[in-house]
């Protein structure tokens, strides 16, 4: 099969680029047609000389743009996105730990609407009603109630059931931003909210493990600690007051 990575990295996040790729190239979909595209505003990336990686020019944004505008950059690369069958986006900080087949992750194109999602692991066990849906009724992503909570690191499907996601969550967050409005967990909001009458496959947070966390089973997609690089504001560019700065030393210091 023909598959197509999503792999967004602006700014400081490029630096993810090098170990995401050299983990999926060993690990990820062995004896499958990987095709690796990078949004990304980084002059120069590892392996770009490469066939199989494609270098697609993205704004750094401010955060949270870079996460918000996801699917506006893909669809701004829909013709070259849909000679793909499948496609899959994948967090920049995430790393490929043990081996990925298609059988894992490649959803069923009309049982399961051709989708795949990951349980939050923060969320798996919680109940509904702790789920942080969207509870603005004027956004798009307005959501009173729902079985499961996705996280929005991880996700995929057909290339045309994941195009055609992609058209519809570009046009309700481009509706919100208009409205000067962007939902509480960005994206991954309006994710949930377009799931809820779907039937994906689902696939255990085990493709969504936080670096450092100690969960009841093995990691397959490790979610590197953007910390260890800097405070979250640094990776993402914003602007961290004295306050922000001394806190992170001193949390380093201790740790
Ligand atoms: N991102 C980016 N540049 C930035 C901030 C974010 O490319 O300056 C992209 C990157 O793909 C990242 C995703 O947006 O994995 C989500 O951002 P982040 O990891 O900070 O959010 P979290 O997953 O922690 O909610």
């Amino acid at each position: 099969m023909k598959v197509g990575i999503l792999y967004i990295c602006t700014g400081k996040y490029s630096v993810f680029w090098k170990d995401f790729y050299e983990s999926a190239e060993s690990l990820l979909l062995r004896g499958h047609d990987k095709q690796y595209f990078v949004f990304t505003d980084a002059t120069e990336i590892a392996y770009e000389q490469k066939e199989n990686v494609h270098k697609i020019f993205e704004e750094k944004y401010e955060w949270p743009l870079p996460t918000v505008l996801r699917f506006h950059a893909f669809v701004r690369a829909e013709d070259l996105l849909k000679k793909m069958d499948y496609l899959f986006f994948f967090n920049a900080n995430m790393k490929v730990v043990s081996e990925i087949t298609g059988e894992d992750i490649f959803p069923d194109p009309v049982k399961e609407d051709g989708l795949t999602v990951v349980l939050h692991s923060g969320y798996y066990k919680a109940k509904s009603s702790q789920f942080p849906y969207e509870k603005y009724k004027g956004s798009l992503a307005y959501l009173e109630s729902g079985r499961y909570y996705f996280q929005g690191s991880f996700s995929g499907g057909t290339s045309a059931a994941y195009l055609k996601m992609a058209h519809q969550l570009k046009e309700n967050i481009q509706k919100d931003l208009d409205n000067n409005f962007i939902a509480t967990w960005w994206d991954e909001s309006h994710l949930n909210k377009y799931m809820v009458d779907k039937n994906p496959k689902i696939v255990s947070p085990a493709y969504s493990y936080s670096e450092g966390k100690q969960f009841e089973f093995a990691p397959k997609l490790l979610m590197l600690n953007k910390a260890k690089l800097g405070s979250y504001k640094y990776m993402r560019g914003q602007k961290e007051s004295l306050l922000e700065k001394i806190k992170y030393f001193i949390k380093k210091k201790i740790k």
